[in-house]
Order: structure tokens, then sequence, then C-alpha cells
């Protein structure tokens, strides 16, 4: 059986799935988007379950903050001349252009955008999401570069940077050295960028959210806290 339920944790409220099943004792899991499931053995009562809950409450809201969660807090965009948009921290406003070849440029603050169909938004989205790509290749890959000697002093292989458009995370690391970057990072300060990659080149030694792990990002990029806050309040 699996139900929705809350507990409330001073002014917060923590949302679980709960799910009743064959084991002997409460687990709980955070997930990357900060959704959270219990799992309960089946004669446990759901009282019995928000007490147990709430006395790991400050554990899970810890949790949730660990993940680099990526929450796209701007409204849909529109791509017409004079739209914002960001690009390595900054607000450029994109100019529309028609032309006979696609193309996307920096130039004089603004970022220009040549395409034949000026009304075609999901052409230009095509074609700005393209030149985000190419100028995330750039930079991901010279600050993943600068690290690589850190990568190497943790990891016995050398690790793999990979990089796509992703919807909940910033970046993540699986157990076989690949790194992935989301390729939105590509509008966040360069500092925002090179603590992702710090953050993730960490978890090649700990992949996971253990004090060992932090004590090692601490070492390694001692202004993290500052930097994952200002990357969060990022509206991209
Ligand atoms: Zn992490």
């Amino acid at each position: 059986m699996k139900v929705t339920d809350h507990i409330q944790y001073g002014s917060t409220k923590i949302n679980y799935l709960l799910e009743f099943v064959e084991r002997k004792t409460l687990g709980i899991k955070v997930h990357p988007d900060k959704s959270v499931k219990v799992l309960a053995p089946k004669e446990v009562t759901i009282e019995k379950v928000r007490e147990k809950v709430k006395i790991k409450a400050s554990w899970i809201l810890k949790q949730q903050d660990f993940f680099l969660s990526f929450h796209p807090l701007t409204p849909a965009r529109k791509f017409v001349s004079g739209e914002t948009h960001l690009y390595l921290g900054k607000q450029y406003r994109i100019k529309l252009h028609e032309a006979n070849k696609n193309l996307v440029k920096l130039l004089g603050g603004y970022i220009h955008i040549y395409t034949k169909d000026t009304q075609n938004k999901a052409r230009i989205e095509k074609e700005l999401k393209e030149w985000y790509r190419n100028k995330a290749k750039i930079h991901f890959d010279a600050l993943f570069k600068e690290h690589l000697p850190l990568a190497t002093k943790l990891y016995e292989y050398t690790p793999t940077l990979q990089y796509r458009w992703m919807k909940k995370r910033w970046g993540s690391c699986d157990n076989k050295g690949g790194i992935h970057l989301n390729l939105e990072l590509i509008k966040a300060p360069k500092k925002c960028i090179e603590y992702v990659i710090v953050h993730e080149i960490c978890h090649l030694s700990h992949l996971n959210h253990s004090k060992a792990f932090f004590d090692l990002l601490e070492s390694e990029y001692p202004d993290w806290k500052k930097t994952k806050d200002r990357l969060e309040r990022l509206m991209v």
C-alpha cells in the first residue's frame, strides 16, 4: 500500500510517499529531486511512522539540502528581441535579425540571433541552446582540466566529463568515473560551475554526502557554501 503523507517540523512541512512493505525496520530515502520515500513494516501504524519521521526530520532536511538540485524559477521564455537571457552569470538582451543563415553571437552586450524566421520561437530556442552548448563545451572542459589533478588524486582512472540538459540537477557523478553536468550551468557564474565540478569530483572518492565527503569538499573548495547559495538563487 502506498500513501502520501506529511509531518510538520517547526515551520517546515515534509511531504513523503509512504509504502508499507515486508520489512523489519523503517527506512527513509531522500531522492535527488528532494522527494522523500518512507518504507515501513506492515504492522506499524501511521502514527508511529510520523513519530519516527519527525525524529529524522533534521536529517531529511540536511539530505535535501545536499543535493545539487536545479529548480528553474524563470517564467517561460518568449524569445523576442529585448528579452534577457543569462550567460556566465550575466544578463544579456537578445536581438533578433532576419538573415539567410542561422548564427548566434555575443557582441556589444547583446546576444545577436540571426535566423530565417524571427517569429519561429522553437527554431530560435534551438539556435540559442546550440550556442549555449558550444560555450559550455569550452568553459566546462577548461574548468574540468584545471581540477583534473584532484580527480586523478582521488580516482585511479581518468574520469570523463559529459553534459546534457537536465531537468532537476546541476550535476551528478556515477560509479564509473563519469561526471555529468547540466548544460544550464553555462548560465551561472564561473565560480558556480567550478563549485559543481569540484563537488562532483569529490564524489569520485565518496559516492554519498557523508561527513568524509564534506570534509574533502571543504578542504578542496572552502567557499562552497556561499557558492552553492549563489547557484540556488540563480534564475535561469
Ligand atoms: Zn553531491
